[in-house]
């Protein structure tokens, strides 16, 4: 059966078709600048053969109607016709606590992603949006949301409890929810795999270290704890998000530099993390190449990065009462052997030892164990594949009916 799966931000959409249960991915592509004038699509079969496609996208619906065009065209198409496709499995970046799991789309579903739309104002309307546009244009699939907060939803309350008055969980729902919760779920699956055991006979903490930066503490195949928090500012250093500050921090500058809570808020999201200890890189190549160069912030933004993340992997031990395999993943974690050397320093303590030589050949979305043989806690870098997990959500509800 042919499955699609759909990320809907609010200036791209991504996609891919994917023949399950053969788990092949048939192609992928993602369209960009989306409400922006000077749209493309960028479309690849088979992970080769590249098309892009040039076109204004006013809507989400303008840009999936041309997406429908290249899947279904003689050259770049995989499908003959849309009706081909059995299901469309949508990511969804907050689901509240009401969602454990993956969940037919209906009227009442929809209301639920709405209401979230508070707590993730810049994710859910534009996961909406390709949710609309889709179900229109595909309207005999079924429409499955896979939400990015399902796999976080086992974390315990003296977890996701903050130290705030007990009312405002009550009555605002403020608790930590988590996010790349999709990302972590196959990561941590993989681990198991490739250590040849159940997930739920091991411990292991998962690192997602992109532009956004999330660790996951995953305890016998449940996630146990997690960095982000009730929004994705908590936590680890990002690239442009400050990660774990003190709260006190917020109210002097406020006060000093005359900034209203929105203000502020921008600064914490989109001007802080690497950016703003650096004063000008968020890419981290930019900033190890500033490093190199003698540029003192640069290093200080990878010492400060590693370090933290380094914290991330000791606490979650701790907490875990052990820990089997670390598993690094997305543009980071596949891609700089240094970040990864540099975090798992000092963790022998831990059972941990890398492989310098094969930690430095494991680039550009490889999987691999990069540990020394002798390390008690295998380090595997595991590329991420949400879409995968999105099609196998999907087509187990079809399965059932
Ligand atoms: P997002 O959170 O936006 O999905 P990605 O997972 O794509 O982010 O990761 C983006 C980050 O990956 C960027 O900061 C980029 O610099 C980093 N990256 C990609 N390749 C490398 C590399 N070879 N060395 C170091 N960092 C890299």
């Amino acid at each position: 059966m042919k499955i699609m799966t759909l990320n809907s931000g609010s200036s791209s959409l991504k996609y891919s078709v994917w023949d399950m249960p053969a788990r092949t991915q048939l192609c992928s592509g993602v369209a960009e600048r989306v409400t922006i004038a000077n749209g493309l699509i960028e479309h690849r079969v088979g992970g080769k053969v590249k098309i892009v496609t040039r076109r204004d996208f006013p809507t989400h619906e303008a840009a999936f109607t041309s997406i429908v065009e290249l899947l279904t065209d003689d050259v770049s198409g995989v499908i003959d016709d849309m009706s081909e496709i059995r299901g469309v499995g949508h990511r969804v970046v907050h689901g509240g606590e009401g969602f454990a799991r993956s969940v037919r789309i209906d009227d009442q579903v929809v209301k639920a992603i709405e209401e979230f739309c508070a707590l993730a104002p810049l994710h859910n309307p534009a996961n909406l949006a390709g949710i609309r546009a889709a179900m229109k244009l595909v309207p005999n699939a079924m429409h499955v949301a896979v939400f990015d907060t399902a796999f976080l939803s086992t974390l315990p309350p003296h977890v996701y409890i903050y130290g705030l008055p007990y009312e405002w969980y009550e009555k605002y729902r403020i608790r930590k929810y988590g996010f790349h919760g999709t990302s972590h779920l196959y990561v941590a699956r993989r681990a198991a795999a490739l250590l040849n055991r159940r997930p739920s006979d091991v411990n292991v903490i998962t690192l997602h270290v992109g532009n956004g930066v999330s660790v996951t503490a995953v305890k016998k195949g449940l996630a146990y704890d997690h960095s982000m928090g009730f929004t994705p500012l908590e936590g680890a250093v990002m690239g442009t998000r400050c990660g774990d500050i003190d709260p006190a921090i917020v109210f002097r500058v406020m006060q000093k530099e005359n900034l209203n809570p929105t203000q502020m808020e921008d600064i914490l999201n989109k001007k802080s993390g690497l950016l703003g200890i650096t004063g000008k890189y968020v890419d981290r190549r930019d900033i190890i190449q500033a490093a190199k160069a003698g540029d003192d912030r640069a290093s200080l933004a990878i010492e400060i990065e590693c370090h933290r993340l380094r914290k991330y992997i000791g606490a979650y031990s701790a907490a875990m009462g052990g820990v089997d395999a670390v598993a690094f993943t997305a543009g980071v974690g596949e891609n700089s052997p240094l970040h990864r050397a540099k975090i798992c320093e000092n963790l022998e303590f831990l059972g941990i030892v890398l492989d310098h030589e094969k930690n430095e050949s494991v680039l550009g979305g490889v999987e691999a164990e990069v540990s020394a043989a002798r390390s008690r806690c295998k380090v595997f870098v595991i590329p991420t594949n949400e879409e995968l997990i999105i099609a196998e959500d999907v087509k187990a509800l079809l399965e059932r009916g």
